[in-house]
C-alpha cells in the first residue's frame, strides 16, 4: 500500500472574475522512503495540490481523495489535520523567514512544535532542538539555539526549518520550493542535507519546484504539471533522457548548463494561461512548437509511452516505439510537421532587451581574510 495516494484531485477558487481552476485532476502516489518531484512553472498547480492535501486551502472547492496511511486527509476535520501536520507530514516552505516567527528564538519555536505534539519536558525538548540544529549543520547549535531568526543567514534559516520539519520524524516531508531563495551553493547543501536525512530516517519526500535541475539528483519519479494538470510522469532517468511532452522538453532546455559555453538559454515562449479562461484542447497548445489541429480541439489524456511502464504523457504526439526511435527530436519534428494543419508554427517572439551588458568580466576571487566565518557556513546565500 502507498504511503500517500492522491486520486483525481481538483481544486477551484471562486473569484469575482470567475472560477480559478487551479488543480484539474491530479493523481499520484508515493511510497515509504521514495522521493517524488513535482515540477512546473508558477500557476501550474503544484503547490496548491499539496497545500490542499494538508488542509491549507480554506474556501476552495475540492473534489477527489488523498489517502494517507488509510485515512482520507480531505475528509478530516481541521483539528484532526493539525495532529497529522508536523507529526506525520512535515512541511518546508520556500521562505523560512515568513515561516519562523521573528519575535521568538529559533530554538524556542522548535521546542514549542515538539511539545505541541509530544508530552515531553521543556528540558528534554530543548536538548532535542539542539541535537536537531546540529544534525542539519548549524554550527555551535547549543549557542545558536537561542538566536532569533534574523540572526541566522538565509541558508541557516532554511536548515532550521528543516530541523523543525523533521523534529517529530514524519513519514512524509513536503518541501515546497525549499531552495528557491538560496544561491546554487547553498541550494546544493540543502539538497544534500535532505538526501542524508532521507536515508537516515527513510522519510518519503515530495519536492515541489519550478526547476527541473533541483530534482535531477534527488527524485525517484518526477511529475510535470502545466495549467493545473499533470502532463508527464516518469522515473527520473526516463524523464531527463527521453522526455515525451514538449513542455518537459522546454523545461529541460531552459536549465542553465554548468559547463558554460556560448549557447543561449532556450526559454519556453509565451506565458502560462489564465486558469479562469483556459485554452481549448491541450492547454499548452498556444506555446507548443509541435501544435497540430487535434491539439486545439481535443484534450490529450495521459497515455503510456513505450519503453518504460511508468512513463505517461498527455500529448497527442505518438507514444509508440515507431514514432520515437533513437533520434527523438527528428521523429518529433517529422511527425508534427506532417500533421500540422492550419496553424503555422509559432514564430519565436523577439523580446526587446531591457538591459544589455557587453565585455563584462568577473573579478578575481577575494583573498580569505582574518574574519572568523566558522558560524556562517551559508555565507554565499541571499540574505
Ligand atoms: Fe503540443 Fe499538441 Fe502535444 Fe499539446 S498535444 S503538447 S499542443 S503536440
Amino acid at each position: 500500500m502507498s504511503l500517500l495516494e492522491v486520486t483525481d484531485l481538483t481544486v477551484s477558487f471562486p473569484t469575482e472574475d470567475g472560477v480559478v481552476r487551479a488543480v484539474r485532476g491530479v493523481s499520484f502516489s508515493i511510497n515509504v522512503g521514495q522521493t517524488l518531484g513535482i515540477v512546473g512553472e508558477s500557476g501550474s498547480g503544484k503547490s496548491v495540490s499539496t497545500q490542499t492535501i494538508m488542509g491549507l486551502t480554506r474556501g476552495a472547492q475540492i473534489t477527489g481523495s488523498a489517502v494517507f496511511e488509510g485515512r482520507d486527509l480531505l475528509g478530516m476535520s481541521q483539528q484532526d489535520l493539525r495532529k497529522v501536520r508536523g507529526a506525520e507530514i512535515g512541511m518546508i516552505f520556500q521562505d523560512p523567514l515568513s515561516s519562523l516567527h521573528p519575535q521568538y528564538r529559533v530554538g524556542w519555536q522548535i521546542v514549542e512544535m515538539i511539545r505541541a505534539h509530544e508530552d515531553v519536558s521543556k528540558k528534554d525538548a530543548t536538548k532535542r532542538a539542539v541535537d536537531l540544529l546540529g544534525l542539519v549543520g548549524i554550527p555551535q547549535p547549543d549557542r545558536r539555539v537561542d538566536d532569533y531568526p534574523h540572526q541566522f543567514s538565509g541558508g541557516m534559516r532554511q536548515r532550521a526549518m528543516i530541523a523543525m520539519a523533521v523534529a517529530l520524524n514524519p513519514k512524509l516531508l513536503i518541501a515546497d520550493e525549499p531552495t528557491t531563495a538560496l544561491d546554487v551553493t547553498v541550494q546544493a547543501q540543502i539538497i544534500d542535507l535532505m538526501e542524508r536525512l532521507q536515508s537516515e530516517f527513510n522519510t518519503a519526500i515530495i519536492m515541489i519546484t519550478h526547476d527541473l535541475g533541483v530534482v535531477a539528483d534527488i527524485a525517484d519519479d518526477v511529475m510535470v504539471m502545466y495549467a493545473g494538470k499533470p502532463v508527464e510522469f516518469a522515473d527520473r532517468r526516463t524523464l531527463y533522457y527521453r522526455p515525451h511532452h514538449p513542455y518537459t522538453k522546454g523545461l529541460i532546455e531552459s536549465i542553465p548548463s554548468s559547463e558554460g559555453g556560448r549557447g543561449r538559454l532556450k526559454p519556453i515562449q509565451g506565458q502560462p494561461p489564465s486558469l479562469i479562461n483556459l485554452p481549448s484542447g491541450c492547454s499548452f497548445h498556444p506555446r507548443c512548437p509541435y501544435v497540430m489541429d487535434q491539439c486545439i480541439t481535443e484534450v490529450p489524456p495521459l497515455r503510456q509511452v513505450a519503453g518504460s511502464p511508468s512513463h505517461r504523457s498527455a500529448c497527442w504526439l505518438p507514444v509508440d516505439e515507431v514514432g520515437f526511435g533513437d533520434d527523438v527530436e527528428a521523429q518529433r519534428e517529422k511527425v508534427a510537421a506532417s500533421r500540422r494543419g492550419a496553424l503555422a508554427t509559432q514564430e519565436s517572439e523577439v523580446v526587446p532587451a531591457v538591459v544589455s551588458a557587453a565585455g563584462t568580466t568577473a573579478p578575481p576571487p577575494a583573498q580569505a581574510g582574518p574574519t572568523d566565518t566558522s558560524d556562517n557556513s551559508d555565507i554565499g546565500d541571499q540574505q
